[in-house]
């Protein structure tokens, strides 16, 4: 299916950026999923946020009936294709393969996945449209990423109208802009939202910002679901930040994939050592980096990286600079020469950093990449008359994703503070649940 809005891969990014897990080829795929032992109770769907029926769909792939693996799986997470690219699988559903006990290598969920709903869709399937009677109703999702994507989805599955309000020229947020190429390419996200639109969810390229833009919506639909996300990146607050090498790590990403950024110098360095800061570390490297360094002020064993993340960045080159802080970036305009300072930090027994004395050391760096998190969007959520928000994130009914402002639901980022792509979708999902059921119950359309 053609994408409807405007991109264009770079043609080098292919070839830079080969694809983590190559697709299964069809023999591959029949022979894994001859290993499942179909489990009852299966613990890789109980492992799953959108519990996709595992076993289930994995039976269908050994006996050739891929499309009704496929369907199988839309069922439970409309951005599968996605999903089966980016979850961490490890400490998911491949995490809790019973296959463990055994000493055998887990059932390989993921690639399953991802064959079964890349077959699907070169064959020209379609997310399964439901029997479901057209409502008069209409629902507003603010943010184009995974919460809102699932969200409308499941809303057009149940007869509601549905826009998705997307600030930015591409819908999908984070799978369209800020996940690495080596994992989802912008291409396959921007494909996957065209099944969605395929299904009748209508997309806006506005910002939706102020209190009149809220007003606006409020006016004109039933109940509005915020899935914005988060903010900017934190700032690293040390002296010389704003040096014009220094670019937060998702605007790398971006950079990268959008074909903005081609090269990086010879020495980078990623501040942080979070997921994100991998995936930056990492494409450093493959955009050629000759030295990579991860500086991060905790020890290994503290980082929020996986495991297999940190791995694969070693294995990639990256090095990691553990119990480091950086001080102060020194930018020299005359031969536009950047060098970081940093120090070496201890944690005392009463968990605050300690410098380490005579320990400061320079690195020198053609690119610093922040990435230490991102900030809520506290001005706009609090231009949310009524909602409750705690520690930055919105509060909301676990059950059925309602904030404390009843014509507004909530899920993603905003709400988790940053989790995987397949927390969003489910949070999505329950909500888009949570408003059918208070619509269902409300009167029609009574607006303002
Ligand atoms: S736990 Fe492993 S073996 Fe059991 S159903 Fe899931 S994938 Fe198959």
């Amino acid at each position: 299916m053609a994408t409807s809005v405007p991109y264009e891969e770079h043609p080098e990014l292919a070839a830079r950026f080969p694809e983590l897990h190559p697709a299964l080829t069809a023999q591959h795929a029949v022979m894994e999923a001859n290993r499942c032992l179909n489990c009852f109770d299966a613990p890789c769907t109980a492992a799953c946020p959108t519990h996709i029926d595992v076993p289930r769909f994995i039976k269908k792939i050994a006996t050739h009936n891929l499309r009704g693996a496929a369907v199988s799986i839309l069922e439970a997470n409309v951005l599968a294709a996605s999903c089966a690219r980016v979850c961490p699988v490890e400490v998911l559903c491949e995490g809790a393969c019973v296959l463990h006990h055994q000493q055998q290598e887990p059932i390989a969920i993921g690639r399953l996945q991802r064959f079964a709903m890349d077959t699907f869709y070169a064959a020209g399937g379609r997310i399964p449209q439901r029997k479901a009677t057209a409502r008069s109703q209409s629902v507003a999702c603010i943010g184009g990423g995974p919460a809102s994507l699932a969200c409308a989805a499941e809303l057009r599955q149940q007869g509601f109208a549905v826009t998705i309000y997307e600030r930015r020229a591409l819908p999908g947020g984070l799978n369209s802009y800020g996940v690495a190429q080596y994992k989802l390419r912008t291409a396959d996200s921007l494909r996957e939202i065209e099944q969605i639109r395929a299904l009748g969810v209508t997309f806006a390229t506005r910002e939706i910002a102020t209190e009149a833009d809220l007003k606006e919506l409020e006016s004109s639909y039933d109940a509005i679901f915020l899935g914005v996300g988060l903010g900017a990146m934190h700032k690293l607050g040390i002296a010389g930040d704003g040096a014009p090498c220094l670019v937060d790590a998702l605007e790398f990403i971006e950079s990268y994939k959008l074909g903005r950024r081609e090269d990086v110098g010879s020495h980078v360095v990623v501040i942080g050592a979070g997921n994100t800061a991998i995936d930056a570390a990492i494409a450093a490297r493959r955009l050629g980096a000759q030295t990579v360094s991860v500086l991060y002020r905790r020890g290994p064993q503290q980082v929020s990286a996986f495991d297999f993340e940190i791995e694969h960045a070693r294995h990639e080159g990256v090095t990691f600079l553990w119990g480091t802080l950086p001080i102060a970036i020194h930018h020299a305009p005359e031969d536009e020469r950047t060098t970081l300072e940093c120090t070496r930090v201890e944690v005392n027994r009463h968990g605050d950093f300690v410098l380490t004395a005579d320990s400061n050391f320079t690195l020198e760096c053609d690119l610093i990449i922040p990435a230490i998190g991102q900030s809520p969007l506290l001005t706009f959520l609090q231009r949310v008359r009524g909602l409750q928000i705690e520690k930055g994130r919105v509060v909301i009914d676990r059950a059925s994703g309602q904030t404390t402002h009843p014509r507004y639901f909530a899920g993603g980022d905003c709400v988790n503070g940053g989790r995987e792509v397949v927390d969003a979708v489910a949070d999505g999902k329950r909500a888009a649940c949570g408003i059918a059921a208070a619509l269902g119950t409300a009167k029609e359309a009574s607006h303002g």
